[in-house]
């Protein structure tokens, strides 16, 4: 397998002995340490997802580790819109962010939007302009940026900068009342052009913009900018430890220089803390690269089962407690990293391989005809749905003269120690008889159109009378009861261990990410639509109905491969 390194990087290796389960980590340790102290009397976190795009694995991470710390203290956590760019937002991403919080099992205290402190936030200004922490600037945008400097050469104060407090807040006001078009002038924040934090060069608080918003409709043509506004709503909703990732760490500066500027007329005071965001090996994780997926027609919407969203994921099958635990797995430190994938598909095999039921299904079907099987029978054969838990209970399977079986299954010249059905050998059919191949029928191409075989009807339910052993234990379906089938055969969606690393992660799209096997045939007993949990389609793996799979045209997405399989004794 090729391995990705960058720096020094922690690696979670997909090997379960590196794996920690410890639920202890640094931000854990700093909040009991908090309320040790007395510092911090009630817990009080939030998840501040912009509604701009759908949420996605890395999201998971903030959302278990905010929710879980105001669980493990007895506080609690917030979910937050951070809806600062009404060019991007949309009810249906406020939507979606609400179906996907819930459905990993969480439960927030309340769930106001960042706009709704659009009133008291243009308060926060005023008194800013008053106290002449911030003035309004009537440069061009193309000014402000090259005004800004470099992270080698300082910023240079432009003419605007030492406008009067009055001036100021006339120009604030008519800004807010429409007097100007988007860009005419902006409220900046008056810190020092000359740090080595370019962040803290008088950055932009306000901004005019004459657009719609999703929350506020047309009542504002002001908006306030991310960093203005974060740091305050976190102070508003009396947020005690405002947890986000590290790209935000040389924010913090302006975070605390807001806050401390408003510290006699804000409620609380948070305090920031940074941790790495997750990055999963072959995949992308930032909705905006998401999103450009989206727009480009390189998957279908946001919830293509191959994309690593939340939505994406539990239409693919991907349980909310496989998620979870993943997330607890790779715990929460402040170093960059990358995840290996199998530690995320290996915590879904572990939950699937625990609850999922069994069924038969053939992918590839290659028909077999048992020639001494009498025509027009059907009986019923016992297949248990979980083989190591009873309480699942068990189904009947109906056999009769013509089943399915995997093309894989049959080989011509098989070797020695290919354990499955060739001519003149012997396997059993998982739950029913052992069969023998007698002959292969061949099309006028050559090609293998289906095999004669005959059965020992002595060895119903899998054991021969006479004690003779087959290696061999093969899936099938009766073909006269089978139910068509569409699979998904899905596989990682990037060729690469970290296409976000690529100038063009396009060009390292996996083209076989999703095989489609259109002649799948499935066991009857396979409900068809709106499953809950995935199936263990027996050898194959683990798979679920589509959202789109009706009665009529049943569909079915590979969720996971088997880590491996029963198959072991029916393998070569
Ligand atoms: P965008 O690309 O639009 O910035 P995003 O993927 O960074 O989107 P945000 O809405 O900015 O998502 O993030 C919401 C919250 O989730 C933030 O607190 C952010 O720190 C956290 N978060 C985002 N991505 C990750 C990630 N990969 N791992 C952990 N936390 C994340
Ligand atoms: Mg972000």
């Amino acid at each position: 397998m090729r391995r990705f390194h960058s720096g020094p990087v922690a690696k979670l290796m997909s090997d379960s002995t590196s794996v920690k389960h410890d639920a202890s980590n640094f931000i854990r340790d700093m909040i009991a340490a908090d309320i040790k102290s007395g510092k911090t009397r009630q817990v009080i976190t939030r998840f501040p997802p912009e509604p701009n795009g759908y949420l996605h694995i890395g999201h998971a991470k903030s959302i278990c580790l905010n929710f879980g710390v105001a669980r493990n203290f007895n506080g609690y956590c917030n979910l937050r819109f951070d809806d600062t760019n009404p060019e991007k937002e949309s009810v249906e991403y406020v939507n979606s962010i609400r179906r996907d919080v819930e459905w990993l099992g969480f439960k927030w205290h309340s769930n106001p939007f960042a706009s709704d402190y659009f009133n008291q936030l243009y308060e926060y200004a005023l008194i800013l302009i008053k106290q002449g922490d911030a003035y309004v600037d009537s440069q061009s945008a193309e000014d402000i940026r090259a005004n800004r400097g470099t992270l080698k050469q300082p910023g240079i104060e432009g003419p605007w900068r030492d406008r009067s407090i009055d001036e100021n807040l006339e120009l604030f006001e008519d800004m807010k009342a429409g007097k100007y078009a988007d860009g005419e002038h902006v409220l900046r924040a008056k810190i020092d052009m000359k740090s080595g934090n370019i962040n803290m060069r008088d950055p932009i608080i306000y901004r005019i913009r004459h657009v719609s918003h999703h929350n506020t409709g047309d009542k504002w043509c002001i908006y306030p900018l991310y960093d203005f506004t974060h740091g305050l709503s976190d102070a508003i909703e009396g947020v005690t430890h405002s947890l986000c990732t590290l790209e935000f760490e040389d924010h913090r500066p302006l975070y605390d220089w807001i806050l401390d500027r408003l510290k006699n007329d804000i409620p609380a005071r948070p305090e920031q803390t940074e941790f790495a965001r997750l990055q999963l090996e072959y995949s992308l994780t930032s909705k905006r690269k998401l999103n450009q997926l989206v727009v480009d027609g390189h998957v279908n919407g946001w919830d293509d089962p191959r994309m690593l969203t939340i939505s994406g994921m539990r239409r693919r099958g991907f349980t909310a407690e496989s998620i979870v635990t993943f997330c607890g797995m790779i715990g929460i430190t402040k170093k960059d990293s990358h995840i290996e994938m199998g530690v995320l598909e290996n915590a879904l095999r572990d939950d699937l391989n625990r609850r999922a039921e069994r069924r038969m299904a053939v992918i590839n079907p290659l028909k077999v005809i048992i020639e001494n099987y009498p025509e027009q029978q059907t009986e019923m054969v016992t297949g248990v749905n979980h083989p190591q838990n009873p309480d699942y209970g068990s189904r009947e399977i109906p056999f009769s003269r013509e089943i399915y079986i995997e093309q894989d299954d049959f080989m011509e010249d098989a070797p020695k120690k290919f354990f499955r059905l060739s001519v003149g050998r012997e396997v059993r059919l998982r739950f029913a008889y052992y069969i023998t191949c007698k002959e292969v029928v061949k099309n006028d191409d050559g090609s293998i159109n289906s095999l004669i075989c005959s059965y020992d009807p002595e060895s119903r339910g899998g054991k021969s009378a006479d004690g003779r052993k087959v290696k061999g234990t093969i899936h099938w379906v009766s073909a006269h009861h089978a139910v068509n089938a569409r699979v998904n055969l899905y596989d990682r969606l990037f060729n690469t261990t970290n296409p976000g690393a690529e100038e063009n992660s396009v060009s390292t799209l996996n083209p076989d990410s999703n095989i489609v096997a259109d002649d799948a045939k499935l066991e009857p007993a396979i409900q068809l639509t709106d499953n809950k949990l995935a199936y263990q389609f027996e050898r194959l793996g683990y798979f679920i109905s589509d959202s789109e799979s009706t009665d009529d045209r049943p569909i079915f997405n590979r969720t996971m491969t088997l880590r491996d399989s029963w198959a072991r004794i029916g393998k070569s």
